[in-house]
């Protein structure tokens, strides 16, 4: 969340008000300014008047990651096999990771499954991890285990483009990417940035 002072406006002002129970109007006037100062003193915080990361903790509200990239990733995985949450787990731990590395996956049957939470750094695409929510279908690959291919399921394009535009609803600055325009990999064997540029 955003510092907030006197005179500050917006979605995040309603946020703190509606947490102190006064009227949100996205105003930070000196009646919230009194109440803040009121909610500091009682919380043992610096009584500034300011919101920053200490009161708004305080508050219960936490420090949510800024997101400007959905990165789109597929498993490398043979056409036509399934694979879980669970599989790709053990082999991103494998890999010494701490946890599944993308926070959505999509198996072929078009289940969106979730993966590392959304609020933690992904291990997915290197450089972009900080600022980026990964997602992965199940598949990606011919049935030689190597060549790259679209082998995305009707169920999986509709569930990927359902759950981009509901990523892109709550992060709108964020844009759409293929893991293949950061690094030198076929990864996820689509232009994705081309297919999902008008979204
Ligand atoms: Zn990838």
């Amino acid at each position: 969340m955003t510092t907030l002072k006197l005179w500050s406006k917006g979605s995040a002002v309603k946020t703190l008000q509606s947490k102190l129970n006064l009227i949100a109007d996205g105003i930070f006037g000196p009646i919230t300014e009194e109440a803040v100062k009121d909610f500091q003193k009682k919380n043992g915080l610096t009584v500034d008047g300011i919101v920053g990361p200490a009161t708004w903790a305080k508050l219960g509200v936490t420090q949510s990651r800024y997101i400007n990239e959905i990165i789109v990733h597929c498993s490398a995985t043979p056409e036509g096999k399934d694979f879980t949450v669970a599989d790709i787990k053990k082999w991103h731990l494998a890999r010494g990771f701490s946890d599944v590395g993308y926070h959505y996956i999509i198996y072929r049957d078009g289940s969106i499954n979730k993966g590392r939470d959304e609020s933690k750094i992904g291990a997915h695409c290197t450089g972009h991890n900080s600022y980026s929510i990964g997602v992965c279908y199940i598949g990606g690959v011919a049935k030689d285990g190597k060549t790259p291919k679209d082998t995305r399921t009707d169920a999986q394009k509709k569930s990927l483009l359902s759950l981009l535009r509901e990523l892109q609803e709550r992060y709108p600055k964020a844009t759409i990417h293929g893991h293949r325009e950061f690094a030198n990999k076929a990864c996820p064997s689509f232009d994705a940035k081309k297919e999902y540029s008008s979204l």
